[in-house]
Order: structure tokens, then C-alpha cells, then sequence
């Protein structure tokens, strides 16, 4: 069992930089909980707090009802994987699995059997013998893995831990690290700046922002619902379009006007924007949702072709129109130039909709939700 609560928690460093800003997270036992933002929204602080590794300056982490602010790190029956591995280089594989036990003084049958376990569940029984230097990248990463499964710890923290990896490895590593966690059954932590590691491996996500949380909710929950621009953004690849759009009330109702084109909101979502009449608003459309229209019967967004990425599954169209740029997700057996004139239509029940100046989203989200 293993409850991590974080609340209210800060961190302000020296010369009063505040890198992580009243945190509130529930991380459930057995959870996996991936920390995702960009580089230097707080993520690996928090996690460094968890850790005991970074003094806590404001508020409260408890691990099973038990508040560790000032408990020290290897008191707290945490085991914490490094972007780097951390590994000793001058011990073999068993040695840097043993030395965490050794240190804390288990029988020599118990650190046997334990190391010889973890090797045989992430296969790396045949090195046991090595240096890391004679290890390429991902055996050492299995190995700083093992390091932290030997412990049985009551939660593992993970920072960055595949970022040194290449791309191939990483998303073998990551779909090894999501078994371990259905194998380990244990609570984990994962911080990462990769938008993919978190949508694939967490079970929650919490996105960051200059020490802010933005959001937390499910894979699926937070890219359908992003509760802000921001989220919308960042969640998602290619990303979400943006679109500015005027607001205007006639006759029939809502319309979104761009300039080059105009747009009728879902019914559902209309009642919510017509306090922006007479305003502008940004709306948000992802590639999927912006269909590529060959024969177009009622053409909504005219556009002309200005890249295209093939990638074999599909293919990944930008285009122009005199404002903006779009980017959609067409079927790979398109044949498309760069200058055409192309129609798209987006479909509307999809859209989202950000106030210009809070980027917040001005449909509900309703509240946040795990799994
Ligand atoms: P992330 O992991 O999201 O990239 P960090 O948690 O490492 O971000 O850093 C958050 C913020 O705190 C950044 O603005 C960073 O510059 C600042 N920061 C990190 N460590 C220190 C430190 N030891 N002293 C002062 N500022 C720091």
C-alpha cells in the first residue's frame, strides 16, 4: 500500500524563485502518475520533494498517512530512477543492484535472491557480471530499473528516466517500464517533458506550467477536455489548430467568422459562446477533427496546400488560408501538391473554445477525474 498526497505544497529557492507553487496531487496506491510540462515548469522539484531530495518550503507530502517532510530520504521506502543512471561504474551489475541492500544490511541469501530476480524480470541475467561501461544505454537503464526494484520500495520515482535514450529504445523502454508497472503492481511517479510518454504511460497525468498545476485528469479525459489553451496545446501530436475568430449573434444564431470563411457552432456548444458576441474567441481543432474534404459539397475552410508529410499510415497536410494555418490528418492515399486548393470541414462537436484573454475553456470540463 502506498498513498502519496501532496498538499499545498511550494518550493522557493534561493533569490525567491518560486519554481513550484501550492501543489495539490493525490497520487492513489498502485497508481501510475506521470508529472508533463516543458522544461522548467516544476516538474522534477516536486518530484525531488517526494523524494526528500529538495527541502519542501510551504505545505505537506504524506506517503500513507505519514507526513515525510522531515524524514530523510532513505527513511522514506522510496526508490527514485535517474535520467542518468547514476550507476557505479567501477561495480559490476550484481554489485550496483546489491549496494542499496548491502548498505542496509540484508543477509547476503536475501540480496542473492532479490538481484537475481530483478535481473531475470527485465533480462538481464547475462550481465550480471559487466561493468556499465560494457553495457549500451538501455541495459544500463534496465539496470538503474533493477537497482530500484531489488529495494521493494513503496513507491518508485522516475525522472526522465529514457530521455537519453534513441527514439527506437525509448518506446521499447517505455512499453517494458508500463509492464513492470502491471507486474509490480506498486505506485509510481514519472516525470517527463514528453507529451507521448505521458498520454502512453500514465494512468493520471498532471500537466505543469511555470509551478502551476494546468490540469489532471486521464489520458483521454484531458485530451478531450482540455481545461485551457495551454493543455489543448501541449497534449496531442501534431498539435491542436488555433484558430481567432470573430463572434457575431444574427438571425439564425451564432457565427464564428475568421474572415476568409465563417463557421456555425455545434448546437450544444452555442448557448456557452453567446456572451462572446461582438467579442473574439480562439477556437481549437485537432488534425483529426479538420477532415480533408476532396469533393466537397458545403466547403467550409478553403484553403491551399502548403506541406505535405507523408508518413506512410497517413499523411500530415498544412495549409494556408490568408490567416491562418491549418494541419490535418488526411488518408495516406491522397495525392497532394503544394499549392492546391484544398476544402476542409471541421466537425464542429469537436471544436473547442478558449477565452482570448484567460485562455481558459469556455465549454465546461467538468471536474478533475483519475481513471
Ligand atoms: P523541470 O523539471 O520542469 O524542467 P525544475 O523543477 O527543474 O523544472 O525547475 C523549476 C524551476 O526552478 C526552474 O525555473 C529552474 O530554473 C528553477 N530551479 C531549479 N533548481 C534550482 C536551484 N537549485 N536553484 C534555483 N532555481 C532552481
Amino acid at each position: 500500500m502506498a498513498k502519496v498526497l501532496i498538499k499545498d505544497v511550494t518550493k522557493i529557492y534561493e533569490g525567491n524563485v518560486t519554481a513550484v507553487n501550492k501543489v495539490n496531487i493525490v497520487v492513489e496506491d498502485k497508481e501510475f502518475v506521470v508529472f508533463v510540462g516543458p522544461s522548467g515548469c516544476g516538474k522534477s522539484t516536486t518530484l525531488r520533494m517526494i523524494a526528500g531530495l529538495e527541502e519542501i518550503s510551504g505545505g505537506e507530502v504524506i506517503i500513507d498517512d505519514v507526513v515525510v517532510n522531515d524524514i530523510p530520504p532513505k527513511d522514506r521506502n522510496i526508490a527514485m530512477v535517474f535520467q542518468n543512471y547514476a550507476l557505479y561504474p567501477h561495480m559490476t551489475v550484481y554489485e550496483n543492484m546489491a549496494f542499496g541492500l548491502k548498505i542496509r544490511k540484508f543477509s547476503k541469501t536475501e540480496i542473492e535472491q532479490r538481484v537475481r530476480e530483478a535481473a531475470r524480470i527485465l533480462d538481464i541475467e547475462s550481465y550480471l557480471n559487466r561493468k556499465p561501461k560494457a553495457l549500451s544505454g538501455g541495459q544500463r537503464q534496465r539496470v538503474a530499473l533493477g537497482r530500484a526494484i531489488v529495494r521493494n520500495p513503496k513507491v518508485f520515482l522516475f525522472d526522465e528516466p529514457l530521455s537519453n535514450l534513441d527514439a527506437k529504445l525509448r518506446v521499447q523502454m517505455r512499453a517494458e517500464i508500463i509492464e513492470l508497472h502491471n507486474r509490480l503492481q506498486a505506485t509510481m511517479i514519472y516525470v517527463t517533458h514528453d507529451q507521448v510518454e505521458a498520454m502512453t504511460m500514465g494512468d493520471k497525468i498532471v500537466v505543469m506550467k511555470d509551478g502551476l498545476i494546468q490540469q489532471i485528469g486521464s489520458p483521454l479525459h484531458l485530451y478531450n477536455n482540455p481545461a485551457n489553451r495551454f493543455v489543448a496545446g501541449f497534449i496531442g501530436s501534431p498539435p491542436m489548430n488555433f484558430i481567432n475568430l470573430q463572434v457575431t449573434k444574427g438571425p439564425k444564431g451564432i457565427v464564428l467568422d475568421e474572415g476568409s470563411f465563417q463557421l456555425v457552432p455545434a448546437p450544444e456548444h452555442a448557448k456557452y459562446l453567446e456572451s462572446y458576441a461582438g467579442k473574439s474567441l480562439t477556437m481549437g481543432i485537432r488534425p483529426e477533427d479538420l477532415h480533408y474534404a476532396e469533393q466537397a459539397t458545403a466547403p467550409r475552410i478553403k484553403a491551399k496546400v502548403s506541406v505535405v508529410e507523408p508518413l506512410g499510415a497517413e499523411i500530415h497536410l498544412w495549409a494556408r488560408t490568408q490567416n491562418n494555418q491549418f494541419i490535418s490528418r488526411v488518408g495516406p492515399q491522397h495525392i497532394l501538391r503544394i499549392g492546391q486548393e484544398v476544402s476542409f470541414e471541421p466537425v464542429m462537436e469537436q471544436a473547442r473554445y478558449f477565452d482570448m484573454e484567460t485562455e481558459l475553456s469556455i465549454i465546461p470540463v467538468g471536474q478533475v477525474e483519475a481513471k
